[in-house]
């Protein structure tokens, strides 16, 4: 089968318009209906506050496929104070070592080359490059936690990334021989500004690697509440090769990852540079995409109707525990928890409150349902008879944790797929 049709990017987004062809948008692939910013976590002197909520109302491009979300918000009103700390996961530290040493081994990295990071968090995986010797950079818009990624050792910039930063670097004569992204081509306005970015950042037979979520689990799998305001775009590996080659980049090689229920780690390279053939992995994927029919309107125009189910099925559920009588609590307060918590209309009626590791989450409320967030401690002191874990994706560490509370009869709840009691 031989790569996709080439589409030419269309510059800067327009309103109505998709961000990456420009093609005004008129088919809906779901729509969640109002929702606070999922990362707007309130302290107890705000909730009587007026809270503003957007649109979460997703469309599917019908030239390119692209499934997105308008920008309600713009990103930098999101990402200035963003409250996410990778580094309070324990999975995602070992998914960042394992990450770093087969790059390091995979490529040949060394005290010559240079690693980028761009949306490097607090350091969580570059700290591993730098344990190994490899120079890195990292680039942070979130200024509150750039702090962190330099006790770590982590040289980090507090800048959004794009075609101008990456021109800037260049000039300085930094090149990324590997540049990398994680979670951050979904929460990209600017789409066609990052992807040119990289390529002006791109070392010529540098390697770029990117995570994100991959479309198929999430219609697969039923994992709306991946939708949120910060998640501007959903890509099946065919939309993103298709974007990458508007930008003279072709993906190589790709694989499929567990992280966030399912997630794509795709390769790309210079397309003029042929040092990395194409792999299987890339051809085999692309046409099982095309097969399940990711270029044709019908494989998104059912995902609507299983999300309304889900939530009957999850709010049967707590009606008929509350109803007889049931305590239930949450674990965790991810964002995919607050679009999922908003959507279904579940506030303290149905769940008491929620623990989360994090301690800047603890003491604060969740948008919107208001929800309170406390340490886990609270629920070895006040036992739950239910906890809804919130971050499904990370459902067999969490229940590790909880062992000792479904020793004494505490039962686990996830809400993705559907509604389901763990056994
Ligand atoms: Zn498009």
């Amino acid at each position: 089968m031989t790569a996709s049709t080439p589409i030419p990017h269309a510059g800067r987004p327009r309103r109505g318009c998709c961000r990456f062809c420009g093609t005004p948008l008129h088919m809906t692939f779901v729509d969640l209906g109002m929702s606070p910013l999922c990362e707007s976590y309130l302290s107890a002197d705000q909730i009587d506050r007026m809270e503003p909520f957007y649109p979460l109302h997703v469309q599917v491009c019908d030239r390119c496929w692209l499934v997105q979300l308008e920008e309600y918000v713009s990103g930098e009103e999101i990402f200035r104070d963003y409250a996410y700390f990778s580094s309070y996961s324990d999975s995602w530290l070992d998914h960042a070592r394992r990450y770093t040493d087969r790059m390091i081994d995979r490529f040949k990295l060394g005290k010559d080359h240079l690693v980028v990071e761009v949306a490097s968090n607090d350091g969580y995986l570059l700290q591993y490059f730098v344990q190994h010797g490899v120079p890195c950079l990292g680039i942070e818009p979130a200024a509150n936690i750039a702090p962190d990624a330099e006790k770590r050792g982590v040289p980090t910039l507090v800048e959004f990334f794009g075609e101008e930063l990456a021109r800037r670097l260049v000039a300085e004569g930094r090149r990324a021989d590997l540049l990398l992204g994680n979670n951050v081509l979904a929460q990209v306005h600017d789409l066609n500004d990052f992807v040119a970015g990289l390529a002006i950042l791109l070392a010529p037979t540098g390697v770029i690697t990117i995570e994100f979520p991959h479309l198929l689990r999430m219609v697969e799998e039923n994992q709306f509440d991946t939708i949120y305001h910060e998640h501007f775009s959903y890509f099946s590996f065919v939309a993103a090769e298709r974007i990458f080659a508007a930008h003279g980049l072709t993906l190589f090689d790709v694989e499929e990852i567990p992280t966030h229920g399912g997630s794509l780690r795709i390769y790309a390279r210079h397309t003029a540079d042929t040092t990395h053939p194409v792999t299987d992995a890339a051809r085999e994927l692309r046409a099982r995409e095309r097969e399940l029919g990711v270029e044709r309107p019908d494989y998104y125009e059912t995902f609507a109707e299983r999300v309304k189910e889900t939530k009957r099925k999850l709010l049967a559920f707590l009606i008929d525990a509350k109803r007889a009588g049931a305590r239930v609590a949450g674990y965790g307060a991810p964002g995919k928890g607050n679009t999922l918590l908003n959507y279904c209309g579940i506030r303290t009626d149905f769940l008491e409150y929620t623990v989360d590791r994090s301690p800047h989450k603890q003491g604060k409320f969740l948008p919107g349902t208001h929800i309170p967030i406390h340490s886990p401690e609270r629920l070895e002191q006040m036992p739950p008879d239910y906890i809804l874990i919130l971050p499904w994706n990370l459902r067999d560490e969490i229940a590790a944790q909880l062992a000792g509370l479904r020793a004494k009869g505490c039962r686990l709840i996830v809400p993705i797929p559907e509604v389901q009691l763990l056994p």
